[in-house]
């Protein structure tokens, strides 16, 4: 859908720069979407997967998240390999995990002979694995993928941060394997479901609470009082849209 250079706006990694690749698509369908022009795949067209990954690899940073839509409506295994080519199991980048926990490691699932998990555009977004675009350097590129864990995983990533969404709640494993669980706050009801997925997350999670957009200036006050009475969540703002970056 469309690939930037810019700086995190959100959750653990705000304010570091990244390289993202917005992947459009989404069935979830929030009525709160501030990205819903991101909802029909069919509006962009099709890019090969080693043309993004060539354009990754220039960026000045190190990070590329991947973000949607929902991103694992795809499979993203091929995309995750060539940027990791030459990627060490302990993150090197400003965009790390700056030692606060054992970055897991994360071992996607294999499709099942019938194609289980395979994107129906795995045919048009690459494995062009033969192809010489991708001009290699000894880049070492940490991959980040933002997902609201409604899909079945692919691709292997050295951060995962869960969104989840009350109307399509995350597949069993994407509580163990993230990083980051940001809640969106839309309404009074949602902290208690923020507590629901906690409960679920493994114990080394960064725990975030995030103001839907349009509502920011009524649940902002609400969010700082909830965190104040239950210092384990943190406050997660949408720093890029308060400074006009995207
Ligand atoms: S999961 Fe994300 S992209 Fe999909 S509808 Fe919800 S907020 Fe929008």
């Amino acid at each position: 859908m469309e690939e930037f250079y810019s700086l995190q706006g959100e959750g653990y990694h705000t304010g570091e720069a990244a390289w993202f690749i917005r992947i459009g698509g989404c069935d979830v369908g929030c009525t709160w979407c501030d990205v819903k022009e991101s909802w029909d795949a069919d509006l962009f067209p099709p890019v090969e997967t080693d043309k993004v990954v060539a354009k990754a690899l220039k960026c000045p940073a190190n990070a590329v998240v991947v973000t949607g839509g929902e991103p694992l409506l795809y499979n993203l295994d091929y995309l995750c390999e060539q940027l990791q080519v030459q990627n060490s199991a302990t993150p090197q980048s400003s965009f790390s995990a700056r030692g606060r926990f054992k970055v897991q490691e994360i071992t996607p699932p294999q499709p099942s002979p019938e194609g289980e998990g395979v994107s129906p555009l795995q045919g048009v977004w690459g494995h062009h694995r033969t192809s010489n675009i991708v001009n290699r350097t000894s880049k070492i590129v940490t991959t980040f993928l933002e997902t609201s864990g409604s899909q079945p995983l692919s691709g292997s990533w050295n951060w995962i941060c869960l969104s989840p969404k009350r109307d399509w709640p995350p597949r069993e494993e994407f509580y163990t394997i993230s990083h980051e669980l940001k809640v969106i706050i839309h309404e009074e009801e949602d902290f208690g479901w923020a507590e629901e997925q906690a409960d679920r997350m493994n114990p080394h999670a960064h725990l975030f609470l995030q103001p839907e957009w349009s509502l920011r200036e009524i649940m902002l006050p609400n969010i700082i009082r909830y965190i104040e009475s239950n210092p384990a969540w943190k406050l997660s703002l949408q720093m890029h849209k308060y400074i006009g970056i995207p």
